[in-house]
């Protein structure tokens, strides 16, 4: 079955859909984007991703194209149209096309709207969580407005492929005082022997991941510890167990950083029933 991408008001054949060389996404990285979680055909979280969206536009002054009720119909459509029960969906908007010159273009310009989506099949991820992967720490090198979800990722490219280069999954930034931003396409997460779960607060230094935000509601409701601050990767390599969140990976757990494993060596009970139960706590659409 071919796949079909909604790209600027058309609904096209994903070999046939394209958008302007001059579009500043492409020339500059002048955009943002989400992924939402598809789950039995239905979106997780949307709300609050498309919440996040109108935040990352709006500090980068790019309009929002159309109201947010729209964007909804088209999500829902392009996962419809693709047929994905399992996977994720993809949106991205860019400032628009314009003659390239880095300030913002003089006359107003359209933003550039392309959503994708794609089937992940749900055992990969299970057997993936199953495993745990393993994370490498390397040195935090991205700018200060990580808060913005912006398509500008080549730092995180970077950092991913170091990661897969060492045999790892996904690689921790570390900052300049020696403590874990977040993952490279994911946010951090330790549990400590005490049962504490730690993650940093999403005031500096991260993106406000909607998995993340979604898990610290669930931790409450679950009557787990939770402590909201940051930890150093020696305190991860002690510590019972660790996790990634993101949208496309839910929680993932954690074996080894930098070569050392983490508690067990092998995926642990809290990891383990925080993503059996996250679904529980997640608003579906
Ligand atoms: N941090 C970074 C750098 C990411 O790219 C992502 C995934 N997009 C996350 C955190 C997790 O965010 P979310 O839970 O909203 O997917």
């Amino acid at each position: 079955m071919s796949r079909i991408a909604y790209v600027n008001g058309r609904y096209q054949e994903m070999r046939d859909a394209s958008v302007s060389i001059e579009d500043r996404g492409y020339q500059f990285a002048d955009g943002v984007y989400e992924v939402c979680e598809v789950r039995d055909g239905r979106l997780v979280d949307m709300p609050r991703h498309l919440t996040r969206l109108q935040r990352s536009l709006s500090e980068l002054r790019i309009a929002l194209p159309m109201p947010l009720s729209s964007l909804a119909v088209i999500l829902h459509e392009v996962v419809r149209r693709n047929r994905v029960r399992f996977g994720i969906v993809y949106l991205q908007i860019s400032r628009g096309v314009a003659r390239r010159d880095h300030g913002f273009p003089l006359s107003r310009v359209k933003p550039s709207l392309v959503v994708t989506a794609r089937t992940i099949n749900p055992a990969k991820g299970a057997e993936n969580a199953a495993r745990g992967i393993k994370v490498i720490t390397v040195p935090e090198n991205r700018w200060p407005r990580v808060d913005i979800k912006s398509t500008a990722l080549l730092p995180n490219v970077l950092a991913k492929q170091a990661a897969r280069e060492a045999g790892a999954y996904e690689a921790w930034y570390v900052d300049g005082d020696g403590f874990v931003t977040e993952g490279s396409s994911s946010n951090a997460w330790i549990v400590t022997k005490q049962g504490r779960v730690v993650t940093r607060p999403d005031s500096s230094g991260i993106l406000s991941g909607i998995t993340r935000g979604v898990l610290i509601e669930a931790l409450e409701a679950l009557q787990i510890r939770f402590e909201e601050r940051p930890f150093t990767p020696a305190e991860a390599a002690d510590a019972a167990e660790a996790f990634v969140t993101a949208a496309s990976m839910i929680v993932m757990p954690v074996v080894a950083i930098d070569g050392h494993a983490i508690g067990s060596g092998t995926p642990g009970p809290v990891a383990r029933r925080l993503r059996e139960q996250f679904h529980r706590f997640a608003a579906f659409s």
